[in-house]
């Protein structure tokens, strides 16, 4: 068997385990330390923004911005179908309701028109959504201005769920810092990672020391320990703190790997007419290329379907990973309110995630776009074949 290529894997920098022997050295094995500050200090730096929450994961930052934004039982929030189901849970914690939003072609996130279309619609049914939740998937950004646009318009607050895209930037501006919220996951697949972990960001100060005192289970000021609201323990460790130091001194080197994979992938399939890319459509756009995905069109790929291509890398021992299935086709979401016209199905039945970890090899990235011509050039020879036969039994 081949040695295993990973989708996305951990890929340390050097200084991390300095950063840990610190935390050790000084006995701060803890929530809270020198370590948790000087990354929210280092996060906050790197994204261009004021204040900076280290927390447990993206979810629990994007938990605290619903409840911060007064999110309840019964209240509708808007976010995009076409995501990681991280995305909506933490409406479900509320038990607010999720209203789905389709993607647009171009970028392949929320869709502006969509997004305009689902607002007028729930206030003409009586219910203005309080919060939308706009995700920058696989590290593209989205169509934030006229997203950022709509949501002024309507006076709708906009979190943005950045978990995939840090060091991503929209008309050279970090994503993340365009809502009134923004967030990032460090869990151990993303761009870099804490071993698991997440920020919330703002440049609103109340909203991030009313998250850092919710996530350390809402304790008042007072020599006893005394509640008026409910709390969580949702704060980064000391330790996690630690990696995520060393990993902020590599992110720029891993985004230039993850943008090389990508050129590389392009260059090598743009010979298949049917093998597209989710990519920036304009200068305006600067993705961290997270992952790079696919497209795989059976027509023109000679009956090759995405599927064919994910079992003959299984086969190699390559993981990769149809692309994520959208919520409004989740078993648990199907009821809930949706608006879209089949851009993000369309993307999940022919879509594909290809090995894009910055630590992968030349050689690893060779292996990878090799079954994958492989398997298209038989699938070529086989359709030639049988038109020489048809050709033949004419004549
Ligand atoms: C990973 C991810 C999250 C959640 O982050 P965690 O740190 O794993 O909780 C949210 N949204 C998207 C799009 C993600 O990919």
């Amino acid at each position: 068997m081949n040695k295993k290529i990973w989708l996305a894997s951990p890929h340390m920098g050097g200084s991390e385990q300095k950063y840990v022997k610190e935390a050790f050295d000084t006995n701060w094995i803890a929530p809270l330390g020198p370590n948790v500050d000087a990354f929210e200090k280092g996060l906050a730096k790197y994204n261009q923004i004021d204040h900076v929450a280290a927390l447990s994961a993206g979810t629990a930052a994007l938990h605290l911005a619903l409840i911060m934004l007064g999110i309840e039982a019964g209240d509708e929030v808007i976010v995009s179908s076409f995501t990681f189901a991280a995305s909506v849970n933490p409406i479900a914690y509320q038990g607010a309701i999720p209203i789905l939003i389709d993607s647009e072609p171009d970028t392949w996130n929320m869709c502006p028109k969509q997004l305009e279309t689902a607002i007028l619609d729930r206030v003409s049914k009586g219910k203005k959504p309080k919060a939308i939740i706009l995700v920058h998937l696989y590290g593209m950004p989205a169509k934030t201005d006229k997203i950022m646009t709509i949501a002024s318009r309507y006076k709708i607050p906009v979190i943005e769920d950045a978990a995939e895209a840090m060091g991503s930037k929209f008309m050279g501006k970090p994503v993340g810092t365009f809502g009134l919220m923004g967030f990032y996951s460090f869990n151990g697949n993303k761009i870099i990672t804490t071993s698991g972990g997440g920020a919330l960001v703002s440049n609103d100060e109340w909203l991030i020391s009313r998250s850092r005192f919710l996530a350390t289970q809402a304790r008042e000021c007072a020599p006893h320990y005394e509640h008026e609201v409910i709390g969580y323990n949702y704060r980064m460790s000391n330790i996690s703190a630690g990696i995520g130091r060393g990993q902020l001194e590599v992110i720029d080197d891993h985004i230039d790997r993850h943008r090389e994979i990508f050129n590389y992938y392009k260059r090598e399939l743009s010979i298949f007419k049917g093998i597209t890319f989710q990519q920036e459509p304009n200068a305006d756009y600067y993705s961290n290329y997270w992952l790079t995905c696919i497209q795989v069109n059976p027509e023109k790929c000679f009956g090759v379907t995405r599927d064919h291509i994910r079992i003959a890398m299984e086969g190699e021992n390559i993981e990769c990973r149809p692309l994520w299935k959208p919520m409004h086709l989740q078993p648990v979401h199907c009821d809930k309110p949706y608006y879209g016209d089949g851009v993000s199905d369309e993307l999940f039945e022919n879509g594909l995630c290809l090995p894009s970890g910055s630590n992968l090899s030349d050689e690893d990235l060779v292996c990878v776009v090799e079954v994958i011509k492989n398997i298209l050039s038989k699938a070529l020879r086989k359709q030639a074949k049988e038109i020489e036969e048809l050709v033949a039994y004419d004549q």
